[in-house]
C-alpha cells in the first residue's frame, strides 16, 4: 500500500495539527508555513490526490469544502476578503498529493499570482 500522505496522517491523528473546522467529509487546520496572517488548509477526509484526479462520485464533497471555506472565512472575521487557492501538479508547486484549498487572508494579496 502507498505510504499515507501528511494530510493522511493528520486526519487520523498520528501527527498534530491546529484544526480550525471538521465534519464527516472535510477537516480544515492551519498551514504550518503561513504565507499570511490567516492561512488555513481545508481538505477532503476522502483521499482525493489533486484537482486532476477528482471523478464524478467526488462533485458533493468539493461542493462541500466551498460551504465550509465561506462559513471559516465567515467565523474568522475576514471582511477584508480572501483568496482560494489549489494546486495542482508539478508547475503549480503541489507539494502535498492531497487535495487542499489553501484559504488566505490578512494583508492585501498581489495579483498575478508568482
Ligand atoms: P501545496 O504546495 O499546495 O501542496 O501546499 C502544501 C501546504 O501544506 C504548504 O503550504 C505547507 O506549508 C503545508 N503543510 C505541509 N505539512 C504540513 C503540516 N504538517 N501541517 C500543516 N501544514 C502543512
Amino acid at each position: 500500500m502507498a505510504e499515507k500522505t501528511i494530510f493522511k496522517k493528520i486526519i487520523d491523528r498520528e501527527i498534530p495539527a491546529k484544526i480550525v473546522y471538521e465534519d464527516d467529509l472535510c477537516l480544515a487546520f492551519e498551514d504550518v508555513n503561513p504565507q499570511a496572517p490567516t492561512h488555513v488548509l481545508v481538505i477532503p477526509k476522502r483521499e482525493i490526490a489533486s484537482v486532476d484526479d477528482v471523478t464524478e462520485e467526488d462533485e458533493e464533497v468539493v461542493g462541500h469544502l466551498f460551504a465550509v471555506i465561506k462559513k471559516i472565512a465567515a467565523e474568522l472575521g475576514l471582511a477584508g476578503g480572501y483568496r482560494v487557492v489549489t494546486n495542482c501538479g508539478r508547475d503549480a508547486g503541489q507539494e502535498v498529493m492531497h487535495l487542499h484549498f489553501h484559504l488566505l487572508a490578512g494583508r492585501k494579496l498581489a495579483w498575478p499570482p508568482g
